[in-house]
């Protein structure tokens, strides 16, 4: 689903490289999880999967079942069925959630030549999602993300991915600032779309996310590479003994 091969990324202001050759394969199917120290390069691999201004992709490929993303503005690589749920998501004054949401179905619908959805199936559809992720009509009803608490924020973030729903997802710390329930809310969110057809690319910086999704592959990134990939345990291993303890094990 998503191939990515010796991407290296500079900041386009700064002389300054922030991914240093990343190799990352996920396929339909698995859920992949990216752990690592903070400022190792896992918001700027997903900002620059998603086509985020302010990056150079100085080498390097990524590709979405085969079709180079580099090439593509963000919106076809939305279209083409790649989503980010952001870390820090936007607070969007004076759009209200539910058109925002009305407006990205059908623009979607739109770019892979399908019909527009009606006005009853999109809220049919709406409801549906945002009863399973405890968002009501309130939220629906105010501008996007607009004095949403963190929690509300990122569990409006998986109600975009559940309307949507993309082939490849990239959640970039969608755990942080949740408590407990919120966290199992999106947690559910997430394994609820978890399907064949479907790959997930999860960074967080704690195992207790991977408690309740369960990945099938985890990688850790330190210093704008991959160092190590393993198995789930790799994470109760980070837990337990720290990055620290890693890095020195791989150097
Ligand atoms: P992580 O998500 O792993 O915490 P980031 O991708 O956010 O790491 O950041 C990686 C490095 O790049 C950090 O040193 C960060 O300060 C730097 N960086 C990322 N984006 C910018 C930017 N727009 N301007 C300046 N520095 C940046
Ligand atoms: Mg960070
Ligand atoms: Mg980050």
């Amino acid at each position: 689903m998503l191939q990515i091969k010796n991407l290296q990324v500079k900041l386009e202001e700064e002389d300054k490289q922030i991914l240093k050759g990343v190799d990352l394969e996920v396929p339909a199917g698995k859920v992949h999880a990216i752990m690592g120290p903070n400022g190792s390069g896992k918001s700027t691999l997903s900002y620059v999967l998603s086509g985020r201004d302010g990056y150079e992709v100085t080498g390097g490929e990524a590709t979405l079942e085969g079709e180079s993303l580099l090439d593509m503005e963000p919106e076809e690589r939305a279209a083409a069925g790649l989503f980010l749920a952001f870390q820090y998501p936007v607070e969007i004054p004076g759009v209200g959630n539910m058109t925002f949401l009305r407006t990205a179905v059908n623009s979607q619908r739109k770019a892979r030549g399908q019909e527009e959805m009606s006005s009853t199936d999109f809220l049919k559809l709406i409801r549906e999602k945002a009863k399973d992720l405890k968002i009501d009509a309130d939220m629906l009803k105010r501008p996007v993300n607009v004095g949403f608490s963190g929690g509300e924020k990122k569990r409006n973030e998986i109600l975009q991915m559940a309307v949507l729903e993309p082939k490849m997802c990239i959640l970039d710390e969608t755990d942080s600032g949740l408590d407990v329930d919120a966290m199992r809310l999106v947690a559910d969110g997430v394994n609820a779309l978890r399907s064949e057809g479907r790959g997930f690319l999860v960074i967080t910086h704690y195992q207790r996310l991977l408690d309740h999704i369960k990945p099938d592959v985890v990688h850790i990134m330190s210093n704008g590479r991959i160092i190590k990939t393993g198995g789930p345990e790799l994470a109760l291993e980070v837990e337990k003994e720290g990055y620290e303890h890693l890095k020195e094990e791989v150097a």
